[in-house]
């Protein structure tokens, strides 16, 4: 059976299938084992390219998306935006078509999720965070070409800004938001792409894309 390092960029951080270290999550994969044996369900490796310069940090898996198929954002409504616009700003080539066997590939970008599994109702606990965040710092240790983190969302914001040693309070979550890190990183931050925040207009597709632009102008 496939472990999540055969599909990583980053295999020597990434959790093993079985990572026991979250009980509730483990029963939850459990659970999702039983009724549908042919999905992932196991920790969500990174995905792209091992030498970005970009890192594009989600928060957990999707049950539908990245929990059945193995891949961030591949298969759910969040990914539908977030591959087209890595298409569009030359971050990706191939075709997005909701499958890890698509072809798809990322050109000099990365994506790492904050917690590598499933969370019911897509909300980790402050201690799944807190301990997820050795493979998610992991991750980011072995790519040491990354100078840009874009964060998806509050939770992913605060996990890439203590990743990178910046005070969470030093730096207020907002779309847009951008920060530096000691040692020059640069964290950006963008609302998530979730279905809630594109269907509530929280979110849309330019809004996105100027943060993307914005991390071009970044790209060292
Ligand atoms: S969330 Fe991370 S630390 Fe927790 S069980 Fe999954 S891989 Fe292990």
């Amino acid at each position: 059976m496939l472990q999540p390092a055969d599909l990583s960029p980053v295999p020597a951080a990434e959790a093993p299938r079985d990572c026991p270290l979250c009980p509730r999550l483990v029963d939850f994969r459990e659970e999702c084992r039983a009724e549908y044996p042919e999905w992932w369900n196991a920790p969500v490796p990174a995905f792209g390219d091992p030498n970005a310069w970009l890192a594009i940090v989600g928060l957990a898996p999707g049950k539908h998306g990245a929990n059945r198929t193995g891949r961030p954002f591949t298969g759910d409504f969040a990914g539908e935006l977030l591959y087209a616009t890595l298409l569009k700003f030359g971050l990706a080539e191939g075709k997005y078509r909701a499958d890890p066997a698509d072809g798809l590939r990322l050109k000099g970008a990365v994506i790492l999720n904050a917690v590598k599994c499933l969370p019911p109702a897509n909300k980790p606990e402050p201690a799944e965070i807190a301990t997820c965040r050795r493979y998610f710092e992991a991750s980011l240790m072995a790519l040491p070409k990354v100078r840009v983190l874009l964060a998806l969302g509050q939770i992913a914001h605060v996990a890439a800004a203590r990743a990178v040693g910046v005070k969470p309070s030093a730096v207020k979550f907002r779309h847009g938001a951008e920060a530096q890190a000691a040692d020059g990183r640069i964290l950006l931050s963008s609302y998530h792409c979730s279905r809630y925040n594109q269907n509530t207009n929280r979110l849309n597709a330019e809004m996105f894309e100027r943060v993307f632009a914005r991390a071009l102008e970044l790209q060292p």
